[in-house]
């Protein structure tokens, strides 16, 4: 009889748990929005409850439960540390609170580090050892894998690939507080944010994307700019152009620090495929080291929308097996 997992994924504007086989295929899921007004506690049951459902509906045994939180995690505490999306959450002991309702080992890490080990165990870079996952969604999230396993760092917040700097003079202001980071540059979010002010600035330039856009620049979103660029539309295509300069250079710059057997591109953004990913490879081949040119492997995400389920997944499983070990 094979063996089940639990897997969590808590995000920002939704949540997912899934019944899942130890090898990653999503036997049962359930989604719902995020009531960020409830709170960890509103949460907290809302697992509890959905999670007894799937557990009780499992053909096998349910052996581990793995936790991927959208949000700040101290992964050697195992707690949430602070939330940015939702409230309530600051040192939440979520792994103990889930593993002592369930009766089972419960093990939690930041969404984008989980979908950095999801990629590893289950997706596009199955059988690496070495990767930086990048995931460009609404934000920019990243994780690393040395040695097949996720670097933490000192105090467990390591990877935060969306906050490296690539602009200084008179550069936007990031989620974070800072200015001209990565994510500030080419998250979804303030890739629509620049493209309706240069829409706005160039009327007549941006007139097919405005159009598309039923002539109301607030309809102007990452994924009509990437759309209209995969069109050959000339003002989205620089907008993407314009992306992606900064975006190959925070690749170029984990490239030239880890030495990486590939680079992992997930979130929505991604999903522009080659629209992204031919101009991306261009830029990084600017800024890589001599040695790194030519040899780029910068591929999108193979677990997509389930990369953190995935994940939480691969996290669990590399509990137990540390647990065997011990
Ligand atoms: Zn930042």
């Amino acid at each position: 009889m094979g063996k089940n997992i639990l897997s969590i994924d808590i995000g920002g504007t939704k949540f997912s748990l899934a019944l899942c086989a130890a090898d990653g295929v999503i036997l049962d899921r359930r989604s719902y929005p995020t009531n960020t007004a409830g709170g960890a506690r509103w949460m907290v049951e809302e697992i509890y409850r959905i999670g007894s459902e799937l557990i009780a509906g499992s053909s096998s045994p349910v052996v581990a439960c793995g936790i991927g939180f959208g949000g700040p995690v101290d992964f050697y505490r195992q707690i949430i540390n602070r939330s940015i999306h939702v409230h309530g959450w600051s040192e939440l002991p979520l792994a103990r609170l889930i593993s002592e309702r369930f009766q089972i080992p419960a093990i939690l890490d930041n969404d984008a580090n989980a979908a950095a080990l999801g990629e590893v165990r289950f997706g596009a870079a199955r059988g690496c050892s070495n990767i930086v996952y990048l995931t460009v969604s609404t934000g920019i999230g990243g994780g690393i894998i040395i040695g097949g396993d996720i670097y933490h760092g000192s105090r467990s917040y390591a990877g935060e690939c969306g906050h490296i700097t690539v602009l200084t003079d008179g550069a936007p202001q990031c989620s974070c507080g800072k200015r001209g980071c990565l994510e500030a540059l080419c998250s979804g979010a303030s890739i629509g944010a620049r493209a309706r002010a240069a829409a706005q600035a160039s009327p007549e330039s941006a007139a097919r994307l405005l159009a598309m856009a039923g002539n109301r620049p607030e309809n102007i979103t990452a994924k009509l700019v990437f759309d209209m660029a995969g069109e050959g539309d000339e003002f989205a295509s620089g907008l993407v152009k314009q992306v992606c300069s900064y975006l190959g250079l925070g690749v170029a710059t984990f490239i030239n620090l880890f030495d990486p057997e590939m680079v992992v591109i997930g979130g929505g953004v991604s999903k522009a495929g080659a629209t992204l990913f031919e101009p991306l490879k261009q830029e990084i081949e600017k800024h890589v080291m001599p040695i790194h040119s030519g040899q780029l492997k910068c591929v999108k995400a193979a677990l997509e929308d389930d990369s953190v389920l995935l994940g939480a997944v691969a996290l669990a499983n590399r509990l137990i097996e540390r647990q065997r070990q011990t």
